[in-house]
């Protein structure tokens, strides 16, 4: 009797592979492995084959996309001895899938992060992402992206902010851009630009925030005047992501008459200037710098919305989850490393693993319900409940690990106390006076 033991992993470009033992219990006698049936999308299709015999032990690699695969047949195979193998091969449930697919993403950005100074643009960790056809996440398919579903970018950015939180928002930013031009009124702009921004040959940005939630309530600081059939840009961009190295930054101006447009920059456009990146508390490497406008023309061609009166009125709804995926996935990276640090000390492990851990679990699944519900257009998101929930639970996650690092984790080079400080961009980061004000009051929520 043979034994078959299936082991399969996800890789980043959304495929699984894996390794198939055929295990010989006792004869001895080679190990003859045959191809392997998959139900793909309900066609029998098979992949593999033998690359080595051992008496004992035969491996064979296999990989199929893990999008099709929906279900493992089980087969009785006749081989041409005689032998009968039965062949079973574990049905891949979608979300043990997806939780693989996470963890293997999550491992493989920690692994090109590491020894990574945190103030350089982290272009190792970047190629993970571009060989797993991330950047092209968001863009649907008819522009050459993935076209990932809304809970599947969700995971992406939980993974990727477990991994390398500089590199999640660095992707964030380059995904609101891209949806901004999937969904803008310049089917020509689109069309040209996305397929690019889908391999990851381009990467774009936004300097939207003067728009939303910097710099309110005075002048605008980007203004536009109308130049014949132009717009001339003067003014400044606060925060811009990726500034240095991004290719398009997509970004608004406000007109005389309070009128807004949204416009594609070229990052090479004679009248745009990219000041040095802001030292920051954390996340340096993200290279955020102000840009600023002097004159800058935009033309029709790069025009993507308005003049109207709200030109950010209509986002996608993973926007309104995108700062939470990354929260939970910076508290799972700070709650990694508490049960690591405590691991050897009982009086400290029993916390962790106990009331943290479980709050930890709370708030992760709810966050997930929630998350389930962006597929459903018709869906309310109580985005704001959650977002001060996760901002709550990192804070404390923050002040937890410090606790745990002791004094050689407050040396400026430990990666603890590094962790510490990027969880504080989770209170700074799209965050508008409603959130401020809800996450104090949910913080001094009975103090004594
Ligand atoms: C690392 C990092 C990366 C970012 N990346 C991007 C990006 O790629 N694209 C993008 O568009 N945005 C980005 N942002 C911007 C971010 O999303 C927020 O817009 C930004 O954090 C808001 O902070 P602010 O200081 O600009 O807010 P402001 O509201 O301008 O606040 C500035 C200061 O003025 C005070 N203040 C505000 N209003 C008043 C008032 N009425 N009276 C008195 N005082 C007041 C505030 O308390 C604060 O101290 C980024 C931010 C950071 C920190």
């Amino acid at each position: 009797m043979f034994g078959l033991v299936f082991e399969a992993r996800s890789t980043t470009d959304g495929r699984i592979a894996g390794s198939v033992l055929l295990l010989s219990p006792s004869s001895g006698v080679g190990v003859f492995v045959p191809p392997f049936w998959w139900s793909v999308e309900g066609k029998a299709s098979c992949s593999s084959k033998a690359i080595s015999t051992h008496p004992v032990v035969t491996t064979s690699r296999v990989t199929v996309n893990a999008k099709t695969l929906v279900a493992v047949a089980t087969r009785d195979i006749n081989l041409k001895w005689g032998v009968n193998i039965l062949m079973m091969i574990c049905a891949m449930n979608p979300e043990g899938h997806s939780t693989m697919y996470s963890k293997q993403l999550t491992a493989e950005i920690q692994a090109a992060a590491a020894n990574l100074d945190e103030n350089q643009w982290p272009e190792k960790v970047l190629e993970v992402v571009r060989k797993g056809r991330l950047f092209g996440d968001s863009i649907p398919t008819r522009f050459g992206g993935l076209g990932s579903s809304p809970l599947d970018r969700v995971r992406i950015y939980e993974a990727l902010a477990r991994g390398h939180m500089s590199t999640a928002l660095i992707l964030t930013q380059h995904d609101g851009a891209c949806e901004l031009l999937a969904d803008c009124d310049n089917e020509d702009l689109a069309s040209t630009l996305l397929p690019r921004l889908a391999d990851g040959s381009a990467l774009a940005t936004v300097g939207i925030s003067q728009l939303t939630t910097s710099r309110q309530g005075g002048v605008p600081a980007m203004a536009a005047q109308p130049d014949g059939g132009d717009y001339l840009m003067t003014g400044v961009m606060p925060w811009v992501t990726s500034a240095r190295k991004a290719d398009y930054i997509v970004s608004g101006a406000v007109l005389p008459d309070a009128k807004q447009f949204l416009a594609c920059i070229d990052t090479n456009s004679e009248g745009l200037y990219v000041d040095e990146p802001i030292e920051l508390l954390a996340l340096t490497g993200s290279l955020t710098s102000a840009v600023r406008c002097e004159g800058l023309r935009v033309s029709r061609a790069a025009l993507m919305r308005g003049p109207m009166e709200k030109a950010l009125g209509r986002r996608s709804t993973v926007k309104s989850l995108t700062v939470s995926s990354c929260g939970i996935g910076m508290a799972g990276a700070l709650l990694d490393m508490c049960q690591m640090l405590t691991s050897n000390t009982p009086s400290l492990a029993d916390l962790v693993n106990g009331p943290i851990v479980q709050h930890y679990d709370r708030v992760r699944r709810r966050f997930y319900s929630v998350a389930d519900s962006l597929n459903d257009p018709a869906a309310e998101i109580p985005a704001m409940d959650v977002r001060v929930e996760i901002n709550d639970l990192v804070s404390r996650l923050a002040l937890s690990l410090m606790n745990v690092l002791k004094g050689s984790g407050y040396v400026a080079s430990h990666p603890g106390q590094r962790l510490v400080r990027e969880a504080m961009f989770f209170l700074v980061w799209s965050a508008p006076v409603s959130v401020q004000a809800n996450t104090l009051s949910r913080m001094w929520r009975s103090p004594g």
